[in-house]
């Protein structure tokens, strides 16, 4: 058996966010840990996707604290900005097996800290290639797949964890739709996830609609908005995979159950994955 949990649903900026002081994130009563995933194979092994500052009460959800193997799909903060807390001063872990991109690796090798905790054996850097499984032992399988996003520091990748029964794919960030369905040679969203085998996909559900970016230049911030999503899949067919948006902006109206939106998303047969929500594969 391979059991997923789902460490975290938030946008890099968590939610609250810092610095906000709208009703989206004033007086919370439930925090939203940027996201991440925590994986546990037949074989006892405990693999972490992403590397968030709020790894401690990621651990304390997911009921592990040691992390065999540690994935990350690309550089920008909200996924990397815990790698320092497997170091010295906090964890002292040795030995964790970080899987990353050729680029990223650079990226890993370049930045001192980083580097710093290579040297002290902290981490033993694996690079994947898209065309092979990243891991393959037992019933567990893990591929990356080439996601088109702001590459400013490292490119991406999606994985898709694979285990007995079913196969889940992990698609946090990426720019369009276009794009990301131009770069895999298919015309639909419902074409590219049955060529990839997929039963659940975790997709990027980071704004709601165009109007939530604001003022903001959103060739800055580019996300396919959820609205855009729902209109390209309709509602939920026979034989249609299980897709639920994560990667929430702390702006997106899908944090509130009550929501018209959150309304609208269930109603077409989608959902919003919950911090805490385990997957058996
Ligand atoms: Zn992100
Ligand atoms: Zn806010
Ligand atoms: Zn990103």
């Amino acid at each position: 058996m391979v059991e997923v949990t789902v460490l975290g649903i938030a946008q890099d900026g968590g939610h609250p966010q810092p610095g906000c002081l709208r009703p989206c994130c004033a007086n919370l009563t439930e925090h939203h840990y940027p996201v991440s995933l925590g994986i546990r194979s037949d074989e006892g092994t405990n693999i972490l996707i992403e590397a968030t500052r709020h790894l401690g009460d990621q651990f304390t959800l997911w009921g592990q604290t040691h992390v065999d193997h540690l994935l990350l799909t690309h550089a920008h903060f909200g996924h990397v900005d815990g790698l320092g807390l497997f170091g010295r001063e906090t964890l002292s872990a040795q030995g964790i097996h970080l899987h990353v991109s050729e680029e990223m690796y650079h990226l890993v090798d370049q930045t001192p800290q980083w580097n710093l905790m290579v040297q002290q054996g902290v981490f033993e850097i694996q690079t994947f290639a898209v065309d092979a499984a990243l891991y393959n032992k037992g019933e567990l399988t893990i591929e990356p797949i080439r996601i088109p996003h702001r590459d400013e520091l490292s490119d991406m990748h999606a994985f898709i964890i694979r285990g007995p029964n079913k196969s889940l794919l992990f698609l946090p960030d990426h720019d369009t739709w276009d794009e990301t369905l131009t770069v895999h040679k298919c015309s639909t969203l419902r074409q590219w996830l049955s060529a990839m085998r997929i039963d659940i996909a975790l997709i990027d559900g980071t704004f709601w609609s165009e109007d939530e970016l604001g003022g903001r230049d959103q060739s800055k911030v580019p996300h396919p908005p959820v609205l855009q999503t729902l209109n390209m899949l309709g509602e939920r067919e026979d034989g249609d995979p299980e897709i639920f948006f994560t990667h929430l902006n702390h702006t997106n109206p899908l944090y509130d159950q009550d929501s018209e939106q959150m309304k609208q998303v269930s109603q077409l047969g989608w959902g919003v994955v919950h911090q805490g929500q385990r997957f058996t594969l």
